[in-house]
């Protein structure tokens, strides 16, 4: 998540050299991305890796727009839309509020998308060498709920 009111240092108390943050809108993986958790773990040995989601995020009712009603969005905002609209989908069945389902869903396959990744990755969860959770964030209380 990229959300200005939510700072990962901020949601957790830590401090400088705590973590080791790789940021993208409802954080999907991209390439990039990986390849910053990739480092964070394989050199800097990181024990942990959590995908953090939070409540009310734009990019989120922006992704369920696209599939709902079709919208394209300009630029390359499509491709941050599209990259959610498999969590958009799955959550579609499931009981309770529609919104919170998604961003809960997309943690989830961004966990396990994490945890099957190869090379390194996929190699260190195997060998129980690096944890890979993901929680919620709620703007209300400041809460982390762990989803997965
Ligand atoms: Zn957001």
């Amino acid at each position: 998540m990229s959300d200005s009111r939510v700072s990962p240092e901020f949601c957790f108390d830590e401090q400088r050299g705590d973590l080791f943050v790789a940021r993208v809108a409802v954080n999907y993986l991209t390439t990039d991305c990986v390849a910053t958790l990739e480092y964070a773990a394989a050199v800097l040995h990181t024990p942990l890796i959590m995908a953090l989601g939070h409540e009310s995020c734009g990019a989120v009712g922006a992704a369920i727009d696209a599939v709902d009603k079709n919208r394209q969005f300009p630029g390359h905002i499509q491709s941050m839309a599209s990259a959610l609209a498999p969590a958009v989908r799955a959550a579609k069945t499931l009981p309770g509020e529609r919104f919170e389902n998604v961003v809960r869903m997309n943690v989830i396959r961004n966990v396990d998308k994490l945890r099957k990744q190869p090379p390194i990755l996929s190699k260190l969860v195997e060998e129980r060498k690096i944890l890979v959770v993901g929680g919620v964030y709620s703007l209300k209380t400041g809460e982390v709920t762990l989803v997965a």
